[in-house]
């Protein structure tokens, strides 16, 4: 990638800047902001017959369109303006409903042909990293969301919650389940529901640990987004306040729950949703065992999500590819 973005910088340019000017730019290294965006997975790339040939990101801290490049060879086909297309639909998933872009010299014109505007009292300034001329342009999109992004976008719009709550803690959309199969009862003999792939997974998970004489029990499987929210009223009315519970409930449309494919396990010998869980033989069969059946935890401690550590909190992934050692 990084020669893409070598050959993007010195072919493209050439009118606007002086050689040298030119080098210093793609000399410019990767930051700790670009691994950040891939672990975000933020890092779009375009291939073409097996090379890469375009790429863009999005920066989740500073809400930013970042390091578009096509290669010359494609360039005037229309490929910046997907590349641009397809990082605001990314947006769009993190709850985003605007994306600020530091547009060198050359480029001004492409990103005013896709609706980007100057930012209000930008003017061109040298940009601190390449010591070029850019300026800052903006795009708003709200009118982009899709219903259920809107929907959540008012709901959390009317119980308190950051409109930036997504992008901040990194959270996609996650939209509720279609399809539910029964999971049998809970620790408290409610019904629960997953997604019935993520059933049959856990079906299968929970008699494969018993095989080994481990009890895996259910806490919670499905919430709606409803549900999700009545979690967050009732913590509130026990008087906390509303960081100390998203630090530990996602907020309504961000939880894995609402997709199906999210369960919380507890064990027999533990309170449930609590962090002693890491120390029952559930929780040390799951580290070892569960990828195998396609689950994996979500928030370990310290996660980027900023979010509690939850041993408890397994998702059922089910692609398997995506969960191989
Ligand atoms: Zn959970």
């Amino acid at each position: 990638m990084s020669f893409l973005r070598h050959e993007a910088i010195l072919e493209t340019n050439q009118q606007a800047y002086s050689q040298q000017q030119l080098l210093q730019w793609s000399r410019v290294q990767p930051t700790k902001r670009t691994r950040t965006r891939i672990t975000d997975g933020c890092v779009l790339i375009g291939t073409s017959r097996g090379q890469i040939v375009a790429s863009n990101s999005l920066d989740l801290d500073q809400a930013e369109m970042v390091g578009l490049f096509i290669s010359p060879a494609f360039q005037g086909q229309g490929l910046g303006r997907r590349m641009v297309g397809e990082i605001e639909r990314l947006a769009i998933q993190f709850g985003m409903t605007q994306l600020r872009v530091e547009a060198a010299s050359p480029a001004i014109g492409f990103y005013r042909h896709c609706d980007y505007l100057t930012r209000p009292g930008a003017t061109t300034v040298k940009d601190p990293r390449t010591k070029l001329d850019s300026l800052s342009m903006l795009r708003s999109f709200p009118q982009r969301q899709t219903r259920y992004g809107s929907r959540i976008r008012n709901l959390l719009n009317r119980s308190g919650i950051p409109q930036d709550y997504g992008r901040r803690h990194r959270l996609r959309l996650q939209l509720e389940a279609r399809e539910l199969a029964t999971i049998g009862t809970d620790n408290q003999a409610r019904e629960q529901m997953l997604d019935p792939k993520s059933a049959m997974a856990w079906y299968e998970m929970r008699n494969a640990a018993q095989v080994d004489g481990v009890t895996l029990l259910i806490a919670s499987a499905y919430r709606s987004v409803g549900y999700q929210l009545s979690i967050i009223q009732r913590k509130r009315l026990t008087g906390q306040t509303t960081n100390e519970i998203l630090r530990v409930s996602a907020a309504p449309g961000f939880s894995e729950h609402h997709t199906g494919h999210a369960i919380d396990i507890c064990s027999p010998d533990s309170t449930p949703l609590k962090e002693c869980f890491e120390n029952t033989l559930a929780f040390e069969w799951l580290t070892e065992s569960a990828r195998d059946y396609g689950f994996r935890l979500s928030y370990p401690r310290n996660n980027r999500h900023a979010i509690a550590y939850e041993p408890w909190h397994w998702y059922h992934h089910t692609s398997k590819a995506s969960v191989q050692r």
